[in-house]
Formats: structure tokens, sequence, C-alpha cells
């Protein structure tokens, strides 16, 4: 175990049963660091409050893409890089690939992790859209044990998650069932690269003859947390995708998100932008029974 003398402190355990022992002890002392992007950007603003890191980096246990039959583990571990370039993430879950395409630059994307993502729990995140879409569960581990939760039970409040102290985020489980649904992923910000979303979307859906039979959406920076639109989806189930539905669809949308004004973006601008890319979405959707 390596470690630095200073300010800071940083240990580098090497291995999970080594963090999850520091974390046992003394959970309210360390603060994992895994990609350190965002960790490393509060250092820098002299904003850190920890003083004692563990180091995950390259933790083995937490890189690795598992597959089964019917769902694909990611490890929290995994960079944007490995899910851009995994074959699996791109067949079974392109939105997510897509997703890791768009976050920060090809250097951000070596580093930045998908637990970091996802515990780091920006609402404008460019990751949770896709993860709420696909019902990824998310396999949480402490010195006592593993738990599995959803994915959208995780966010309970702006930068607040149901992640209990002393534990980490050991993989995102998503299950294989939607290869052959429809899809839609959209980022909309101040340029492609580096540029925080001001607002981003993840859909998938199918339609039995001219019907929706089930649609999921995921969206991120129109609320304190990234948020499933449940209400215009039970909206949807059913309808045919007419400009009757979609604009039902649109105002039940401004309903359940609640944009903010602050430095990329205003409100007003979120909330239009929002309508138009599920209308986008509900477009491309509508016209996919016809590639059938
Ligand atoms: C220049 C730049 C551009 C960026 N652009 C984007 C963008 O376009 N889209 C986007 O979504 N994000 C962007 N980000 C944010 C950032 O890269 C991501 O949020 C990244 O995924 C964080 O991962 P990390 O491994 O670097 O996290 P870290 O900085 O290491 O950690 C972040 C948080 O997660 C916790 N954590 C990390 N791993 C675990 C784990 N396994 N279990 C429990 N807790 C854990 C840490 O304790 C910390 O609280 C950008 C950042 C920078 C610096």
């Amino acid at each position: 175990m390596r470690s630095y003398p200073a300010e800071y402190e940083l240990v580098s355990p090497g291995d999970l049963a080594g963090a999850l022992e520091l974390l046992h002890r003394e959970p309210d002392t360390w603060l994992p660091v895994a990609g350190g992007t965002e960790v490393m950007v509060q250092y820098s603003a002299g904003k850190l409050e920890a003083r004692h890191l563990i180091n995950l980096w390259n933790i083995a246990e937490l890189r690795q893409i598992t597959e089964t039959d019917t769902s694909l583990a990611i490890g929290g571990g995994c960079t944007f890089t490995q899910l851009r370039e995994s074959p699996a993430v791109q067949h079974h879950f392109p939105l997510l690939a897509l997703a890791a395409s768009w976050t920060g630059s090809i250097a951000n994307q070596n580093r930045a992790t998908i637990a970091g993502n996802i515990v780091n729990a920006s609402p404008a995140a460019d990751s949770p859209p896709a993860l709420l879409a696909y019902e990824a569960e998310l396999e949480l581990i402490s010195a006592n044990g593993t738990r599995k939760l959803a994915y959208a039970d995780f966010h309970l409040g702006y930068k607040k998650t149901a992640l209990l102290p002393g534990e980490l985020l050991l993989a995102i489980h998503l299950p294989k069932r939607f290869s052959d649904w429809f899809r839609y992923g959209q980022k909309t910000g101040t340029r492609n690269a580096q540029a925080i979303s001001k607002v981003c979307i993840a859909g998938v859906g199918k339609l039995r003859e001219d019907r929706v039979e089930a649609v999921h959406i995921g969206m991120g920076a129109v609320a304190p947390t990234p948020v499933r639109l449940y209400s215009t989806e039970a909206a949807l189930c059913g309808a045919v995708l007419n400009d009757r539905a979609i604009a039902d669809a649109r105002r039940i949308l401004a309903s359940e998100i609640a944009p903010i004004d602050d430095i990329r973006s205003s409100a007003a601008y979120r909330e239009h932008v929002a309508a138009n890319l599920l209308e986008d979405f509900l477009r491309g959707f509508a016209a996919s029974k016809d590639l059938e």
C-alpha cells in the first residue's frame, strides 16, 4: 500500500477488499476517488473538504464488463472509453455508448468512470438518462455485503443519494431486452465536446402495430436529479403517435420537470428544448413503424 504524506493523504489499497476495509473502519473519514475528474476539480478549486482519499483507480474488480445471456454487468470503475469501445455496450445499450462519447473530451473519457458519474449525482450528467431508460440496477457493496437497488431509486434529491457510508458502487446491471426497441438520444450543449448538457434525453420504445406498447424516457438537467418521465410515459402507452398525442406528451412533460436558471441556460429555454427533444424522439418513434 502506497501513501503520500501531505496535507492530503491518498492511499492505494490495490484491491476491493482493502478499500472496503478502510471505509468500514472509518466511513466518514475516507473519500473514494476513481478517475478523479470531479474530485480533482474540487481539489484545484480549494473546495475539497475530505483530506483522506482512497484510490480506486485500476482496482480490477471494478473494471470488468461481464455478459450473461440476459444481462450486462458494468463494473463501477469502467471508464467511458471502455463503455464507448465495448462491443456489448454498443450492441445492447447504444444510448449508453453514445452518452459515453459525449462525456467531455477523449482525455476525460479515459479517466472518467461510470460510478463517478452516478455518485457525483449531477442532474446534468450524461449517462443517467440512458441508465434510466434501460432500467439499470445498481449493485452496492460494503464490508457487510452487497445490496441491489433500482437506479431510478438512487437519487433522493439534489446531490443526495441512497449510497450509505462505507459503500461503494460495485456494478451497474442492465437487462438485455432493448436491442430491438426504437432508441433516441440527444444532448444539447454549447458545443459537442467539453460542454455540460443544457438538456439531455434518452428514450427507448416499441410499437405494436400503430400503438405504443412500451416507452421509457430519461432526461437530464431539467430537475434537481436526473428524471425518468413516468407520467409522460403513462400517457403515451397505448396511444397512436399522432399530432394530438405528441402535443399531450409535451404538456405532461412540462408538468413533471422543474428546470432552473443557471450559468448554462434559463429555465424557459430548458423547458422548450426538453419538449422539442421529446417531440423529435416521438416523431422518429412513430416513423419507425415504416421501417419494420
Ligand atoms: C473537463 C471536464 C469535462 C466534463 N464533461 C462532462 C460531460 O460532458 N458529461 C458528464 O456527464 N460529465 C462530465 N464531466 C464530469 C466527470 O468527468 C464525470 O462525472 C465522471 O464520470 C466522474 O468520474 P470519476 O471517476 O472521475 O469520478 P471521481 O472524481 O473519482 O469521483 C466522483 C465522485 O464519485 C465517488 N465515487 C467514484 N467511484 C465510486 C465508486 N465506485 N463507489 C462509490 N463512490 C464512488 C467519489 O467518492 C466522488 O464523490 C466532466 C469533467 C471534466 C473535468
